[in-house]
């Protein structure tokens, strides 16, 4: 079976033991997904998320799921699209690790992800989905504990160019 399944879906009906969200550093919510999880979590998720002092760029920080039906959230900060230059690509691979470490510390066996730093922050969506497939695959290789991880997308153009990136 294959671990690694790209879906159309809105992460926040996903029953994983973890769902990663695309927040900001203020870990305060926001826009897109992030705002999505935080209507779906409830009020608690809030309180808890004013405990964790932020999260710099590429980093992750891990609450309760609250009213979802996912254990945890996993709170990655996605770099913003400067054009390239600013080391975006290595930044968003951090996301990827640093929330696969927060689920092997946490025995978090099902995860799933949205597409990091594709909407608002504007990251080129092949580009992103080659470094998610990519950095989720490698790790796995390594840590045969997790069983199954979700990249989810929220479009049907999105879930073709993932096909499309993946096939390459
Ligand atoms: P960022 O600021 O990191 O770019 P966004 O939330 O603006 O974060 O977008 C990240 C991705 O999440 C986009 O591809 C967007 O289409 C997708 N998205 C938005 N809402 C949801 C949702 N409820 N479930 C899954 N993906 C979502």
């Amino acid at each position: 079976m294959q671990k690694i399944e790209i879906i159309k879906a809105d992460i926040t009906t996903l029953k994983v033991d973890a769902i990663v969200n695309a927040a900001n550093s203020s870990l305060m919510g926001g826009g897109g997904v992030d705002g999505a999880i935080h209507r779906a979590a409830g009020p608690q998720l809030l309180e808890e998320c004013r405990t964790l002092n932020g999260a710099k760029t590429g980093e992750a920080k891990i609450t309760k799921g609250y009213n979802l039906p996912a254990k945890f959230i996993i709170h990655a900060v996605g770099p913003v699209w400067y054009g390239g230059h600013k080391n975006e690509e290595e930044l968003l691979k951090n996301c990827y690790l640093n929330s696969l470490k927060l689920a092997i510390e946490n025995k978090i066996k099902t995860i799933a992800f949205p597409s990091i730093s594709t909407g608002a922050y504007r990251f080129p969506f092949d580009r992103a989905a080659k470094i998610a497939y990519k950095t989720v695959l490698d790790f796995l290789d390594l840590h045969p504990d997790i069983e199954k991880v979700f990249l989810v997308v929220f479009s049907d153009s999105d879930l073709e160019q993932f096909s499309r990136v993946i096939q390459k």
